[in-house]
């Protein structure tokens, strides 16, 4: 059985659709192991493309290939890769090497592609490299050598996978006299051992030098010439176990050549970063806010609380004209049958009549009258915590704050208040519309250290609803709540109560509701700024698609070599999907790490001004940053990949 056999091949090429030009014409050869031949032709003769057709990179001719009893034809594509990968060796004019592996990388690449550990592809390649008089260059890159030493390599790489045939298309054809003769002298040793070797060459005088010259001319076999005898050395040929590029491997390829163009990548990642932390900082800002609120709103009202209004539309042209939802409304007080009805709805535990009096009131002390702007009624909303001094007031008593306690007093004194009796007067009206003063003799019970509540700013002065109410009775005045506090037993029952008091014709305090609708505007804004920030995002995964599409062209050579040497698509693809996975990556890392430190800042910012931090960066965003930004990455690297994976091993290296 020959090594190889070709039979009627032809092999014709349609330009651009047109009609077909022949290059090959009813070739018929035959290859045993040990030869080594020389196929020579003038330029354009069609010697590359019998190389290629021999090699398995171009599948489209007719007649048959036939290796070791094997037709090509029919071969699946996996066993075309494979057979690339463990049978072919190639070497080229221009010597292929990958410019960003070192000597020994470029020779382990095809090995990676096997199943032999690391350390035995390691052991081999310095073996085969010390054979052909590398050992001192093993981690060099390709620029650092010279031709002769760069073929060198081409061969030994040809080599790393054992191959049975080696194919190498005009291999002196960029090489000085000198140097194109050692090479010949390295591939005619290694055709001692018993593999085929087929030369291509336009060069009487290399062709020369070979066992068998075949003459090529337009596409048909001129002349054979025996030169001698081919060498009788049997090369065993062991099964070979293929396997995918690891992604390890293909990791490796990524970080060599990400570092390579580190500069390109550094900026590309960085401006995909710009797009997540701003993602990332939105969220944060965002979540600091909304809690920050949320912490107001809770310590200031009782989770248990339902408030209780009665609201009344406004006369007048509004309600004319308006009937919608922006209708003019005010509050009126309760009456005592409203506190009747609150009491009695289901799961209530206890109702607490509020009111607050604004303006029209004074309090004496010592002969010094101070007006109150506000007098409201003692709530649960006050804490005992707050109070700087005392406590909370009881019957007849009055909780006074510290700045209207300054106020009455002084800066100094106004401690020693506590304890003190102070007198309470009201200009109030009476049925009449008569001007009658409601007066109480009241003892201090403590001072409150109002905490700054922003927009539900407090009053001057607290007491308890009964003492205020005694003091009205005394001058036939009716008190009426201008809100009623209804407490559930259970905060499972509050929506119930709140549910039961709607029904009942009555509205929850504006205040309460107006915090909530601020909580949810203010979540709808973080939302709609971190979407306005995704914009960004969709711009850092074009750009990234942008730089691996520019890559895969960078990188055509570099393809069709692996691809020539057994790559299958699969690998290809996974060294762009490593790629673009490790920009993503990267990008999200620098983008977590400046969310990071711009969060200590601005809130190192706003401590000092406002004595609040509101940026909340959480492990989960920063975890988030960094899976979407390697997701976009991913997802914009797709289509380089495929790309890359389908490039045309054989136009690949055609391309300059
Ligand atoms: P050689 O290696 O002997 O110089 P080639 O095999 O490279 O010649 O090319 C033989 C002929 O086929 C040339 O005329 C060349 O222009 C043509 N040819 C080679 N590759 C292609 C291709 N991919 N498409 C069209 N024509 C091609
Ligand atoms: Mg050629």
């Amino acid at each position: 059985m020959k090594l190889l056999e070709i039979k009627h091949l032809n092999k014709s090429y349609r330009i651009a659709g047109k009609e077909k030009v022949s290059v090959l014409r009813d070739v018929n050869l035959d290859f045993e192991s040990g030869e080594f031949v020389s196929i020579l032709g003038e330029s354009g003769s069609g010697k590359s493309t019998l190389m290629n057709i021999i090699g398995g990179m171009d599948s489209d001719y007719e007649g048959d290939v036939i290796v070791q009893g094997k037709t090509l034809r029919g071969m699946k594509e996996n066993e075309i890769d494979a057979y690339r990968k463990d049978k072919i060796g190639f070497i080229f004019q221009s010597f292929n090497l990958i410019p960003h592996l070192s000597v020994l990388d470029n020779v382990m690449i095809a090995m990676q592609m096997t199943d032999s550990s690391m350390k035995e592809r390691t052991t081999r390649a310095k073996e085969i490299l010390t054979d052909i008089g590398l050992k001192d260059h093993l981690h060099k890159r390709p620029n650092q050598l010279s031709g002769g030493q760069k073929q060198r390599v081409a061969i030994a790489r040809a080599l790393s996978n054992d191959p049975d045939i080696i194919l190498a298309d005009e291999p002196t054809g960029s090489l000085d006299q000198d140097t194109s003769e050692q090479i010949l002298e390295l591939l005619d040793s290694i055709a001692k051992k018993g593999v085929l070797i087929i030369t291509v060459t336009h060069s009487q005088r290399v062709a020369n030098f070979g066992s068998r010259i075949v003459l090529v001319e337009d596409g048909c076999i001129k002349e054979e010439q025996n030169l001698k005898e081919r060498y009788m050395a049997v090369k065993e040929s062991e099964e070979k176990k293929g396997k995918n590029l690891s992604f390890a491997a293909s990791f490796k390829l990524a970080i060599d050549n990400m570092t390579l163009n580190a500069k390109r990548n550094i900026l590309v990642a960085t401006g995909g970063a710009i797009g997540i932390l701003s993602v990332v900082l939105m969220l944060s800002l965002g979540n600091g806010v909304t809690g920050y609120l949320n912490d107001e709103i809770n310590s200031s009202l009782n989770p248990l609380l339902v408030d209780v209004v009665k609201q009344t539309a406004v006369e007048g042209e509004a309600k004319m004209e308006n009937r919608g939802p922006n209708q003019q409304t005010a509050t009126e007080p309760l009456t005592e049958q409203d506190y009747d009805v609150i009491s009695s709805i289901k799961n209530v535990d206890r109702v607490e009549k509020i009111t607050t009096i604004t303006g029209k009131s004074n309090v004496v002390f010592n002969d010094k009258s101070q007006e109150l702007s506000s007098l409201g009624t003692v709530t649960d909303s006050i804490k005992a915590a707050d109070i700087k001094q005392g406590a909370l007031p009881a019957e007849n008593e009055v909780l006074l704050t510290a700045d209207f306690a300054k106020k009455l007093s002084s800066e100094a004194t106004y401690t020693s208040l506590v304890g003190k009796k102070v007198n309470l007067y009201i200009n109030e009206m009476n049925e009449q519309n008569q001007p009658v003063s409601v007066a109480a003799e009241l003892v201090v019970s403590g001072i409150y250290e109002q905490a700054d509540r922003g927009p539900i700013s407090g009053s001057n002065a607290y007491l308890a609803y009964a003492t205020l109410d005694k003091a009205f009775s005394k001058q036939s005045l009716s008190l009426l709540p201008s809100q009623l506090n209804a407490y559930a037993a259970n905060i499972d029952d509050v929506e119930g109560i709140k549910a039961a008091v709607g029904e009942a014709g009555f509205t929850s305090s504006p205040i309460a509701s107006i915090m909530e609708r601020i909580t949810t505007y203010l979540k709808m804004a973080s939302w709609v700024l971190s979407s306005i920030a995704g914009i960004s995002l969709l711009v850092s995964g074009i750009m990234i698609l942008v730089v691996l599409n520019i890559s895969v062209v960078e990188r055509t050579r570099e393809i069709g070599i692996l691809r020539a040497i057994g790559a299958r698509k699969k690998d290809i693809r996974r060294i762009f999907f490593s790629e673009s996975a490790l920009l993503g990556l990267f990008s999200g890392v620098i983008a977590v790490g400046a969310a990071w430190g711009i969060s200590i800042l601005l809130n190192n910012i706003m401590v000092n001004s406002f004595g609040v931090g509101l940026i909340l960066l959480t492990p989960q965003y920063m975890l988030f940053g960094l899976v979407v930004s390697t997701l976009i990455s991913v997802i914009a690297g797709v289509m380089p990949s495929s790309k890359a994976a389908k490039l045309d091993p054989m136009e690949s290296l055609r391309y300059e």
